[in-house]
C-alpha cells in the first residue's frame, strides 16, 4: 500500500499516519524527520540542506526529492509507504510520479484529512513539538514520550505564523488534491472528529 498523505498542517495527518504504520507495517517517510536525519547523520544531502537552514531558506525540491528517493529504495520502504509532507506542489507530484514509475511503483491512494480552517489555527497554537525528534503533543505535555527530550512550542505553531502557513498550503499545496482526484486516487476523510472515528473511515477507505 502506498499513499500520499495531504491536509492542512495539524489536520492530524501524522496521527493517522502512526496508526496506518502499526496496522499495515508502511513505512512513514515524513521529509521533516528525513531532514532532521540527515543533518544530524551529516549525510553529503544533509550538510547541503544544513547550509539553507542555517541560512533561514527553503531546502530546494530538488534536494528534498533526493532525499525522498533515497528514503523510497531502503529496504524497509519495499512493502508499502506513507509520504508526508511531500509532495508539496504539483511539480513535486510530477516528479514523484516518475520517480515511482523508474522504481515500476505506484501510488495506490492520495489520502485527504480534510479540517476547517479555524478548527486548525486552534488544534496548532496549542500543539508542543519535541526539540530531538519531532514527535508532536498537545501543550501540558513537558517532555517527549518518544525520546524523553524537550518540548517546546515551534516558531511555526505561534498564533502569527499559522495563518501564513495555512495561506502557504492554499496556494501550494491544495492544487495537489486536483492533481489527485485527475488520477482517480483520491480519498476524501472529515478529520474534524475523534481520532479513532477518523480512522476507522480511513482504513474503510483504504481498503475497499
Ligand atoms: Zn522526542
Amino acid at each position: 500500500m502506498n499513499i500520499v498523505l495531504l491536509g492542512a498542517p495539524g489536520a492530524g495527518k501524522g496521527t493517522q499516519a502512526q496508526k496506518l504504520v502499526e496496522e499495515f507495517g508502511l513505512v512513514h517517510i515524513s521529509t521533516g524527520d528525513l531532514l532532521r536525519a540527515a543533518v544530524k547523520a551529516q549525510s553529503k544531502l544533509g550538510l547541503e540542506a544544513k547550509s539553507y537552514m542555517d541560512a533561514g531558506k527553503l531546502v530546494p525540491d530538488a534536494l528534498v526529492i533526493n532525499l525522498v528517493k533515497e528514503r523510497l529504495m531502503a529496504d524497509d520502504a519495499q512493502a508499502g509507504f506513507i509520504l508526508d509532507g511531500f509532495p508539496r506542489n504539483t511539480a513535486q507530484a510530477v516528479t514523484l510520479d516518475s520517480e515511482l514509475a523508474a522504481m515500476e511503483r505506484d501510488l495506490d491512494a492520495a489520502l485527504l484529512v480534510d479540517v476547517k480552517p479555524e478548527v486548525i489555527v486552534t488544534r496548532l497554537s496549542s500543539r508542543r513539538t519535541c526539540r530531538s525528534c519531532g514527535y508532536t503533543a498537545p501543550a501540558g505535555v513537558d517532555v517527549c514520550p518518544r525520546c524523553g527530550g524537550e518540548m517546546h512550542q515551534r516558531d511555526d505553531d505561534k498564533p502569527e505564523t499559522i495563518q501564513r502557513r495555512l495561506d502557504v498550503y492554499q496556494t501550494q499545496t491544495a492544487p495537489l488534491i486536483e492533481y489527485y482526484r485527475g488520477h482517480s486516487i483520491l480519498k476524501e476523510v472529515d478529520g474534524d472528529r475523534p481520532v479513532d472515528e477518523v480512522y476507522a473511515d480511513v482504513k474503510a477507505l483504504l481498503t475497499a
